[in-house]
């Protein structure tokens, strides 16, 4: 039996077709549309092509944004159009299919421990670090919800009180300088304060400072470009300082780094590391957490959840 899981973040639409290893068969993809309308048609889309070439049984979506505590809608979702949505009700009569939801830092994190690097741990946080920051916390392989099923939202912590601005309606959530978006706000900044540095990205912000984005940031510094490294210097302080403060309220034994951001870990995650031992409480005189990189690829993790949790629906 296949199901199928969606990862529906702020850029990417991402459906793919999983065994019940948790083996990814098959995927496609598309851009986020921006309507409610546009992005419930991209899922349907999805889903029937991928129908076209396999026998699929149940859906899950792992979505970046609060799923109600049935788990059958969305509340909010600062990078999605679904408020108060019933997504679910919506979707399984378009496919005809039972479809289920979840965050997408939580299907991520029930993947790594069914599948992959939090097998067996007792406490684990997982950091999904992409267009934002997904938070979740598994507790014996359970995930922790809270007691209205937002917890935990890490990436919406605030760190720099009047910061930059956040889709959330905050400012200086810890999000906004840790996630490709914040690689490339950083960068904007730095090549403002500095317009003379020799760097790539002053080709694409010299069009449009939106030309300027995380991924092209993380190319440049793979390239040892100094403004794209200084960007990456940056999140890597900031992961750290972040990290210290899940390590005070959860003190986990395991710290998994996911999402897309996670695939350039050998830019930023030894300094982040580092940081992060340096500023915790108690530095020096508690045990660390391990701070791995996720398992199943920065991107697969929360298709993979999410199928899984569409297996467990229907068996
Ligand atoms: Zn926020």
């Amino acid at each position: 039996m296949l199901t199928v899981g969606i990862d529906i973040g702020g850029t990417s639409v991402r459906a793919g077709v999983v065994d019940h290893t948790g083996s990814v068969l098959d995927i496609v993809r598309a851009a986020t549309p921006g309507s409610r309308a546009a992005l419930e048609e991209a899922i349907t889309l999805a889903v029937g092509e991928l129908s076209t070439r396999h026998k699929i049984a149940a859906v899950g979506l792992a979505v970046a944004g609060f799923v109600t505590a049935d788990r059958l809608g969305v509340q909010f979702a600062p990078h999605l159009p679904w408020r108060q949505s019933p997504v679910a009700h919506r979707i399984e009569q378009r496919l005809g299919l039972p479809v289920v939801l979840e965050h997408d830092a939580n299907a991520a994190a029930i993947a790594e421990y069914r599948y992959g690097a939090a097998h067996g741990s007792r406490i684990t946080a997982l950091i999904a670090i992409g267009t934002g920051i997904g938070g979740a916390l598994l507790i014996g392989g359970d995930i922790y919800r809270g007691a209205y099923g937002v917890a935990p939202e890490l990436g919406h912590l605030r760190v720099v009180p009047d910061g930059r601005p956040c889709p959330c309606g905050k400012r200086g959530c810890w999000e906004r300088y840790c996630s490709g978006t914040a690689l490339a706000a950083t960068a904007v900044d730095l090549l403002a304060s500095s317009p003379s540095s020799s760097t790539v990205l002053a080709t694409y912000a010299a069009s449009d400072p939106h030309q300027v984005t995380g991924r092209r940031v993380a190319a440049a510094a793979r390239d040892g470009d100094m403004v794209a490294c200084h960007a990456f210097a940056e999140l890597a302080r900031w992961l750290g300082e972040g990290l210290a403060l899940v390590a005070d309220v959860y003190d986990p034994e395991l710290i998994i780094i996911g999402g897309g951001v996670s695939e350039s870990a050998p830019l930023f995650l030894d300094d982040a590391r580092e940081h992060y031992a340096a500023v915790m409480t108690g530095a020096g005189h508690r045990p660390l957490a391990r701070i791995r990189t996720a398992q199943l690829g920065g991107d697969d993790a929360g298709i993979v959840g999410a199928a899984a949790l569409a297996r467990d629906a229907i068996t």
